[in-house]
């Protein structure tokens, strides 16, 4: 669960994938670095300890603007990304933690884990195919670029934790869902991926 979104100094996401999100801990920890200002605080939500208390930051701006690499590097997640979270053999759409990698060119045959000889594909229907080349994927696996993916990841329904974050993120307002902190940003968003986020978030400022 990630509660703070990081923007870049010019008011756009500092990640857009994984969304630059963190964890209220960390939020507050970078606060204290002098690197971000807050632009938008929880309200209600208020941390205490012995000698001091504070908002959670719901939206953090860094105050340097910090260039990051807009490669797409090869997982599981890019991929199940860029096909729509849809097995490519009978089209149902699944959430991340049930879908497999397919070698389009069968591993015994030499095929290759690379973003264009892998499809995502349900279990049922990566057994089935097995290495039978005559069952072929319903698109032509690509390398997709960082601007296909993120636009991918656009059409699909988020839960953020507050209204805030909303003019930030780029995506259609109607399939935007406002939850309090408990709501898993993210609908489709593997637990792994969250994890990246933080520590991507945490890296980049360390460096900046
Ligand atoms: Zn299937």
């Amino acid at each position: 669960m990630s509660h703070t979104l990081v923007l870049n100094s010019d008011g756009s996401p500092l990640s857009l994938l994984p969304l630059s999100v963190v964890l209220w801990q960390d939020a507050i920890r970078i606060i204290y670095t002098g690197s971000v200002t807050i632009l938008h605080e929880y309200e209600n939500w208020i941390v205490r300890a012995p000698s001091w208390q504070t908002h959670v930051p719901a939206v953090l701006m860094t105050t340097r603007y910090i260039k990051v690499s807009r490669l797409v590097g090869f997982s599981a997640e890019m991929v199940h990304l860029r096909d729509g979270y849809r097995c490519q053999y009978c089209g149902e759409q699944f959430p991340s933690d049930r879908l497999t990698l397919d070698h389009v060119k069968p591993k015994s045959k030499g095929g290759k884990l690379t973003f264009d000889n892998v499809v995502s594909a349900c279990s049922p229907c990566n057994c089935r195919r097995g290495d039978d080349e005559s069952i072929r994927p319903r698109t032509i696996p690509y390398r997709p670029t960082y601007m296909q993916l993120v636009a991918r990841r656009r059409r699909m329904p988020v839960t953020v934790p507050h209204e805030s974050w909303i003019p930030y993120i780029g995506w259609e307002p109607s399939l935007v869902t406002v939850d309090p902190p408990e709501g898993e940003p993210g609908l489709f968003l593997a637990k792994s991926e969250k994890r990246a986020s933080s520590e991507l978030v945490m890296q980049l400022l360390r460096t900046a």
